[in-house]
């Protein structure tokens, strides 16, 4: 999946459209207003501050696989806590399309599904006024705010400028101030060591400053092998009169071969001191790697160490173990377990006042964001009748984000080549729960509605979900209750310091039809307690939802501040839910064998007769009695059939 040559580094590269348009002349046409939650002000925060961060580069991949792949490493370098990340631009690769695996589509993703601050690159040359802009109103419509303004390079010809085209990168920074004002952030490159193409060094530093005065409000730089050849290049910016914040490019050495690669590409040296180290275990990755590790974490040292750096800027080539374990070693990678939210935050603008979802999309987040992008407004604070949500369509598009992360041939393993019958469903769910490996000697990691192993918080009531799933108590979401726990508690805290939170246990599973007639008896000796839903793939539907009004099932109480109550259930979202979920036992599961094959047949049958259930606990601060609610449905059951009729009462416990 990793590819260098589509990475962002120098004359990587190239394109071979024509100029076809003008490009108009222009400044900025208003004083700047800082936005404050714009990049530009995230770093001028941090400056001020004197909190070093870094930022991470990642580029386009060319398989639908792959982008799979990409975004599960921006969930997992978003731990992290980078400032930013950025997109590379690619013109070979149709950058500004639909498409899976374009520039466009991969920051969009980054930005509205992983909540990532996200930069992306864009290149001009060859390339009409119009399309740019076409490219730009589209950056704009998907919610991305950061742009790195660059020039590219023709696709294998020499430079040669065009009457009336974009012929550098002040000319797009321009264009953009021009169009958008300062709706954008705008990056653009500098090089420490003069553009390949400059005939001098203080020439292209002329350059990089007429960029700047375009409207530019960072620089990012290429990378480098010393670290006096970035510093002497900051303080030329300075004494230019180049102002804004500077941040070298750091390039971990991971390869012989992608270090050949891009020093070809971007035409840089390579120190005779670093190839006399790399010549003798150029076959060794390991050892390339360790030493790659170690060269870039003391060149980091360095150059924070200076004073002059605010910040550091990783080429990863869309890899993640040797940026992390320089970041760790620089005590940069900073994994706070903090949430803001029980919920990832989208970072498209557009969604800045959403503060509630519905708990059912709680292991498929993305999935949410999805089907609710085209939302001009998101509910806050309440889900009345008014606020009945339209939940976008289940469609082919969509099916990219139901995508697993793991290959068929894994997911047969953890889920069975060939089901016997209903119990092998019950037993891969309990695998699930447990983390024991099934009789494949495998591990089950996901399911169909979780992508990733259990969370913390679910793992409170391992010995309870086990029992049940045991028994066909199907389980796809839940959460313990819980009566004001400090924010900061490690496995169910969320929000800011010195606040508490609450939760009221929560139970989402699949059961079969028989189950229901009985489960409704025993739901009736809990009257008010206990709230539920229940519904099958036709959308017969039993519930005790008053009025249709949300339960919000988590909230917190911080110093300072209105109650906040992310999460609700509510009885019109389920509906769509509903949909989702049953969906994905075809989608996810049955696909895996053969149309008609017993295997097919059992999914199938579970997807056409079962019910989903999800029950709520309103009593939060006793004892949570959902599991005695399945308790009393088997006892139930198994009293009926003694005794021979339905209308059997629950046995007194002994
Ligand atoms: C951080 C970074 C990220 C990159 N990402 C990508 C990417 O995603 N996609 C991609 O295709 N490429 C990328 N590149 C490579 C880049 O496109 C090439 O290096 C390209 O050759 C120059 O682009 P630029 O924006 O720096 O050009 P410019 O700033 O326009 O400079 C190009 C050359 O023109 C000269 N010049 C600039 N202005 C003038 C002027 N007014 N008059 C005369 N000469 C002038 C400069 O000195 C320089 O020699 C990246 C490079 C860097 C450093």
């Amino acid at each position: 999946m990793v590819n260098e040559e589509q990475s962002g580094m120098g004359q990587v590269f190239k394109s071979d459209d024509r100029f076809s348009d003008g490009s108009q002349e222009s400044s900025r046409s208003s004083t700047p207003s800082p936005d404050a939650d714009g990049l530009q002000e995230k770093i001028r925060r941090h400056i001020e501050s004197g909190d070093k961060w870094f930022s991470l580069e990642f580029f386009p991949p060319r398989t639908s696989g792959g982008a799979v792949n990409l975004i599960s490493r921006f969930d997992h370098m978003a731990v992290g806590g980078p400032l930013f990340i950025d997109v590379t631009w690619h013109p070979a690769g149709d950058p500004g399309s639909d498409k899976e695996t374009s520039s466009m589509t991969i920051a969009s993703t980054a930005v509205n599904y992983c909540g990532l601050e996200t930069l992306l690159h864009i290149t001009c040359c060859n390339q009409t006024k119009d399309q740019i802009t076409q490219h730009l109103h589209k950056a704009r419509h998907l919610g991305l705010k950061n742009l790195l303004a660059l020039r590219g390079d023709p696709m294998g010809d020499e430079w040669k400028t065009e009457e009336g085209g974009f012929n550098y990168a002040s000319d797009l920074v321009k264009h953009i101030r021009s169009e958008f004002n300062d709706y954008f952030a705008i990056c653009v490159a500098g090089y420490p060591t003069g553009h390949p193409e400059c005939k001098s060094y203080e020439e292209d530093l002329r350059h990089l400053k007429l960029k700047v005065e375009a409207g530019a409000d960072f620089i990012i730089s290429q990378l480098f092998f010393k670290p006096e050849t970035f510093l002497s290049f900051f303080k030329d910016c300075r004494a230019m009169g180049i102002t804004c914040p500077i941040l070298p490019g750091i390039f971990p050495i991971q390869g012989y071969h992608s270090l050949r690669q891009l020093v070809k590409l971007s035409k840089l040296q390579v120190p005779q001191e670093i190839k006399d180290i790399i010549d003798p275990i150029k076959d060794n990755d390991a050892a390339i790697r360790n030493y790659g590790i170690d060269l870039a974490t003391d060149m980091c040292k360095v150059l924070l160490e200076s004073g002059l750096v605010p910040g550091l800027h990783f080429y990863t080539l869309n890899r993640e173990v040797a940026t992390v374990e320089i970041l760790k070693r620089l005590r940069l990678w900073t994994e706070d377990p903090r949430r803001a939210l029980p919920w990832t935050i989208s970072a498209n603008p557009k969604r800045k006042i959403e503060d509630v979802r519905p708990i059912f999309w709680a292991s498929r987040q993305k999935s949410y964001i999805y089907r609710t992008q085209d939302w001009d407004e998101f509910p806050n604070g309440r889900w009345g009748n008014s606020s009945s949500p339209a939940f976008g369509e289940l469609n082919d598009y969509y099916l990219f984000y139901l995508n697993s992360n793991c290959s068929k041939e894994e997911l047969l393993k953890m889920w069975g080549e060939e089901l016997v019958d209903e119990k092998s469903i019950f037993d891969v769910f309990t695998a699930y729960i447990t983390g024991q490996s099934n009789s494949n000697g495998k591990r089950v990691t996901c399911l169909p509605w979780n992508d990733e192993p259990l969370a913390l918080e679910t793992s409170l009531m391992k010995g309870e979900l086990e029992k049940v799933n045991q028994m066909g108590i199907l389980t796809i979401n839940s959460q313990p209750n819980i009566n004001a726990r400090p924010s900061a508690d490690p496995i169910v805290g969320w929000g800011p310091e010195g606040g508490f939170v609450f939760q009221k246990a929560y139970l989402e599973f699949f059961t079969s039809a028989e189950n229901i007639p009985t489960l409704l008896k025993v739901l009736k000796k809990y009257k008010t307690r206990v709230n539920y839903q229940i519904v099958n793939v036709k959308g017969e539907n039993i519930n005790n939802a008053f009025d249709l009004q949300p339960i919000a099932v988590t909230w917190g109480i911080f110093p300072g501040r209105e109650i906040i109550q992310p999460t609700v259930v509510d009885p019109i979202s389920f509906i769509y839910w509903k949909d989702e979920a049953f969906a994905l036992w075809i989608e996810r599961w049955a696909k895996l064998y053969p149309t008609g094959s017993p295997s097919w047949q059992i999914i199938q049958d579970i997807h056409d007769r079962y019910y989903l259930v999800n029950l709520v606990d309103n009593d939060f601060p006793f004892e949570n009695c959902l599991w005695q609610v399945i308790d009393d449905l088997f006892r139930l059951k198994a009293s009926e059939k003694t005794c021979g009729s339905p209308t059997c009462e629950l046995p007194v416990k002994p």
